[in-house]
């Protein structure tokens, strides 16, 4: 399996990563990626982009240095609700959009709140993906929320960076054994993303696809392995969007 798609990744527009947007195309480019997904930080997370800055990014080509680019965002979730920090009118047009639990924007409620969070982004037609799951500072009902998603055709993420050793998630590794053995059984897709908040990291599945070795997690469910399945989940993939 060669994955040539990164749905997920920051530029210095998010303020705490590091590269711009020509950069981390080059980058990708150099690496043989064929699509890369730009999903900087909605307005909430201290630093990051306002509003107007998502309006824009229609002022920006998708194709360069033979690079697919889709222009997007990474909502964070602020409340059990499933309200995200952008309206609905901003985020619909954009090519692809990603909401997460985010610590400078929520802090955990009991599993049943978290749960009704992700459900209620899950079922939000302009919500394509749900952002690092497997975060164990937010605790939810796993197999509900595997469940939600095959049935509203949303994917869920499975994030390199959570598998880093130093990374700040706790529990990541076995929540996402939890969530993939729930995918293979509910026949839900996933999409793998490295994060990136700098160049190097573009296209660094390193640890996801141990994972996915490890469980003998079947290719048809990863979107990433063809822009044509990918396609099919996002925003820009919906009639009437983006044209
Ligand atoms: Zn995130
Ligand atoms: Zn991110």
């Amino acid at each position: 399996m060669r994955l040539t798609i990164d749905t997920h990744m920051h530029t210095i527009a998010s303020g705490h990563a590091y590269n711009t947007i020509d950069e981390m195309t080059r980058s990708a480019a150099d690496k043989g990626f064929t699509h890369i997904a730009i999903t900087e930080h909605t307005p909430k997370m201290p630093g990051s982009c306002a509003e107007m800055y998502f309006h824009n990014l229609q002022s920006l080509r998708h194709e360069k240095m033979g690079v697919y680019r889709l222009f997007g965002a990474e909502l964070n979730i602020m409340d059990f609700k499933g309200s995200v920090d952008l309206p609905e009118r901003v985020y619909k047009e954009l090519d692809i959009t990603i909401a997460s639990f985010h610590t400078p924007c929520i802090k955990s409620g009991t599993r049943e709140q978290n749960t009704a969070a992700l459900i209620s982004v899950i079922k939000n037609p302009w919500i394509n993906i749900v952002g690092h799951p497997d975060d164990g500072r937010y605790p939810v009902d796993m197999e509900a929320v595997v469940k939600a998603a095959k049935e509203n055709n949303t994917l869920l993420e499975l994030n390199n960076a959570s598998l880093k050793p130093a990374g700040p998630r706790p529990g990541t590794w076995e929540n996402d054994r939890k969530m993939l053995e729930l995918c293979k059984r509910y026949k839900a897709h996933i999409t793998i993303s490295s994060d990136a908040h700098i160049e190097e990291d573009i296209g660094n599945f390193q640890y996801a696809l141990q994972l996915i070795e490890e469980m003998d997690f079947p290719e048809s469910l990863i979107a990433g392995t063809d822009y044509d399945k990918l396609v099919g989940f996002l925003n820009i993939g919906k009639s009437g969007n983006n044209e």
